[in-house]
């Protein structure tokens, strides 16, 4: 069912870059007699998925949406999709992105945009926006993204499904091609927050092979689907409701907390402060760890090397120049910049210090409340290519969900509404480090 949706909607929406429909097909028969012989169980068993295409997968192509990366055929696959195959999830294909994940439209790909399901103008959100509209669409049941800075809670919010980010360290980074490894995180995106959660319960645990990877206690994600939030204290921060917020947008979030302070929340508003830095400290930082993740594409290791070039410093320049988009050569030379001899302390350092003033601010903020509630992005999902021309403005649209890696925190958007214009808005719940649980369970409550 799966295949055939997809069929129905990719040439419209593409938000796959490769489906296997044979392979897909062949696992689903295996699945089917491991779960009629008992030997597989459990709430994943034979669900069409798809996962974003910066996460490796043996025998599928890894593009990360990048001309470099064209024809490149990982030799390992990632421990989180390792996890989901375990469990009998069945992989359909790898969904489109903005290129190395750096962008907010999925408008960066260098195969093409993939479009809104909700209305084909509109971008679906970035830069998971391929693995977000393929589970609006209807193509699988679930989706991995990835979330540096938003890009699984924005495209989320845009195509009106759920997305958890989880706490840094939580799932494990084994096979995720880097962008910004000190704030990269897989997660889940599905039409639910019960859904979100059982993929949660699989794809999160320790792993020896990702250094930041953390032990837990518990993974037991879906124990906190309880239609309960008495007395759970949620801090909205003032500072989220400013001029650049959308009203359509700022309704819809009033009112979703006033449904969950119907349901016996305690909701209160506060200052979080220190959100204006959180924009230029996050894009000092992600642009500086990813000019130095990249570097290791230099047509020597990996896919793409340019032809016809002079000597070895010549066949870097060519490879990259013709192999990078310009999104993503912006970032490398922003970070280059940032990290150099002259520069490190006034930018790189300054930012580092600004990330731990904001990880402070909301310590101090959940001492006083279980979850934080506010808005995903300051809009709805904007039209096709009216983002590309004005890098700033779209680095801009980031402000409500960069916070939350740069402190390491969980954090999720729920669908709370739609636009005049139909299209949907999302609610941003942020946790406590390890807090999940809290999130998932008002979450489900709201729903
Ligand atoms: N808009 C953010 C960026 O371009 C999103 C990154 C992400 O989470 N992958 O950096």
């Amino acid at each position: 069912a799966a295949l055939a949706r997809a069929e129905e909607r990719e040439q419209e929406i593409h938000s796959f870059l490769s489906i296997d429909g044979e392979s897909a097909l062949k696992r689903a028969g295996e699945v089917q007699k491991q779960i009629e012989d008992g030997t597989l169980t459990g709430p994943l068993a034979g669900v069409p998925a798809g996962i974003k295409d910066n996460i490796c997968t043996r025998g599928m192509k890894t593009t990360c949406a990048s001309k470099i990366l064209e024809n490149y055929n990982p030799t390992y696959t990632a421990e989180a999709v390792q996890k989901l195959e375990q469990s009998g999830a069945v992989v359909i294909g790898k969904t489109n992105m903005d290129e190395f994940a750096m962008g907010s439209t999925t408008e960066t790909s260098y195969f093409g945009v993939t479009r809104n399901p909700w209305n084909p103008c509109h971008v679906p959100g970035g830069s998971s926006g391929g693995s977000c509209a393929a589970v609006a669409a209807g193509e699988c049941s679930f989706a991995l993204g990835s979330d540096t800075g938003g890009s699984i809670r924005q495209p989320s919010s845009f195509c009106g499904v759920t997305g958890i980010k989880p706490t840094y360290g939580t799932v494990s980074r084994y096979g995720l091609i880097a962008y910004g490894s000190s704030l990269d995180q897989i997660g889940p995106v599905a039409r639910d927050v019960t859904d979100c959660a059982a993929v949660l319960d699989v794809i999160a645990g320790h792993d020896n092979k990702d250094s930041t990877s953390v032990a837990r206690g518990s993974y037991d994600f879906s124990g906190a689907l309880i239609d309960d939030v008495k007395d759970m204290k949620i801090g909205i921060p003032r500072d989220y409701f400013g001029s650049g917020l959308d009203p359509e947008v700022k309704d819809a979030i009033v009112r979703a907390a006033k449904v969950l302070e119907e349901k016996g929340a305690d909701v209160e508003e506060f200052d979080l402060g220190l959100v204006d830095y959180a924009i230029p400290a996050y894009y000092v930082i992600a642009s500086a760890e990813a000019s130095s993740n990249l570097s290791r594409f230099d047509g020597v290791k990996y896919g793409y090397r340019a032809e016809g070039y002079d000597g070895l410093h010549g066949m870097y320049k060519k490879t990259r120049t013709e192999g990078f988009g310009a999104e993503v050569k912006r970032r490398i030379m922003l970070g280059s910049f940032v990290l150099s001899s002259g520069y490190y302390d006034a930018y790189y350092l300054k930012a580092l210090k600004v990330k731990a003033l904001i990880k402070q601010a909301f310590d101090r903020a959940f001492e006083r409340y279980d979850i934080i509630l506010g808005p995903v992005a300051p809009t709805t999902a904007p039209k096709l290519s009216s983002s590309l021309d004005d890098p700033l403005h779209m680095y801009l649209g980031d402000i409500y969900t960069i916070s939350v890696n740069l402190a390491g925190l969980p954090g999720m958007s729920v669908p709370a509404g739609y636009d005049s214009k139909g299209l949907p808005i999302g609610m941003q719940l942020i946790g406590g480090c390890y807090k999940e649980k809290d999130i998932i369970r008002a979450a489900y409550a709201f729903e």
